[in-house]
């Protein structure tokens, strides 16, 4: 029998509950040979590729199980060895996810390679209320990462900090007091902070509070990862949704 050809197709598994991964992100498993998953992709969205070899490549908060250069090497062994390699990623392949990295690898070893966009947990907010754009309110939003690939702050947070409506921070529940910091510094103590904490998922929810009483607020919650922050004016315009329609449902005007 001749070998299969090499190809890599990156898919975005979307944020968490699987049915929010796309058609082609489905369609693209049922094609694999072999799945190479992260830890943050829901496994039932393996049942959709019954007959390939499945591999778990997780990493979770800095804790490297397989380190980036091994499975830059599982891509070109598997491709070669067994044809198609579907890379499925939390999210979208390129929001924070080394996507770039393994797709120019596998083009520089002459494997032919796809891309399936996902829902990246960006948009995670929408699912609970949280209006990312308000007209009226905010003209953008910013997305950063609190921690950078050396585990320290990222510089991006006082930039945020200071000038952003509003803010989703990605991996920036361990970093909630310096986040607090750089927004009390400049003196933006009463911006409203939403944490999608397991956005998606059953287990998941949000927590309310602003800059001056989110710290208190995690510690009483404790929030589980992984975690969204979002700040800014947008942030509580649901919460205030919310209370209206318990004050209707009390006087029970709530059909
Ligand atoms: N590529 C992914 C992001 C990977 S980085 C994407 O597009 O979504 C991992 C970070 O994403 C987590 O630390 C957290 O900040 C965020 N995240 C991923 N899944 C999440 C979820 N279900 N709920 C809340 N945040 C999530």
């Amino acid at each position: 029998m001749s070998k299969k050809e090499p190809k890599l197709t990156l898919v975005g598994a979307g944020p968490g509950d699987p049915d929010l991964i796309s058609v082609k992100g489905m369609k693209a498993l049922q094609k694999a040979d072999v799945v190479l998953y992260d830890a943050l992709v829901h496994p039932d969205l393996l049942d959709y590729a019954p007959n390939a070899v499945h591999i778990p490549v997780g990493k979770r908060a800095g804790k490297e199980s397989v380190s980036q250069d091994t499975i830059l090497q599982l891509i070109r062994e598997s491709a070669f060895e067994h044809g198609h390699v579907v890379r499925l990623k939390g999210g979208d392949p390129f929001v924070f996810a080394r996507g770039f990295e393994e797709l120019e690898y596998a083009k520089k070893h002459g494997i032919r390679t796809d891309v399936v966009v996902g829902i990246s947990s960006i948009m995670l907010p929408g699912l609970y209320g949280i209006p990312l754009t308000c007209r009226g309110v905010n003209h953008s939003f910013t997305v950063v990462t609190a921690t950078t690939a050396q585990g320290t702050l990222s510089d991006d947070v006082y930039i945020a900090a200071e000038h952003s409506p509003t803010t989703l921070f990605f991996m920036g529940l361990g970093k909630i007091d310096q986040i607090v910091k750089a927004y009390k510094k400049f003196n933006r103590s009463d911006l409203p902070v939403a944490i999608v904490s397991r956005g998606s998922l059953d287990t998941g929810g949000v927590i309310y509070g602003n800059i001056s009483t989110i710290e208190g607020i995690i510690k009483q919650e404790k929030p589980n990862a992984p975690a969204l922050l979002v700040i800014g004016e947008c942030a509580d315009l649901n919460k205030e949704l919310e209370a209206v329609n318990c004050e209707l449902a009390e006087e029970g005007l709530l059909v």
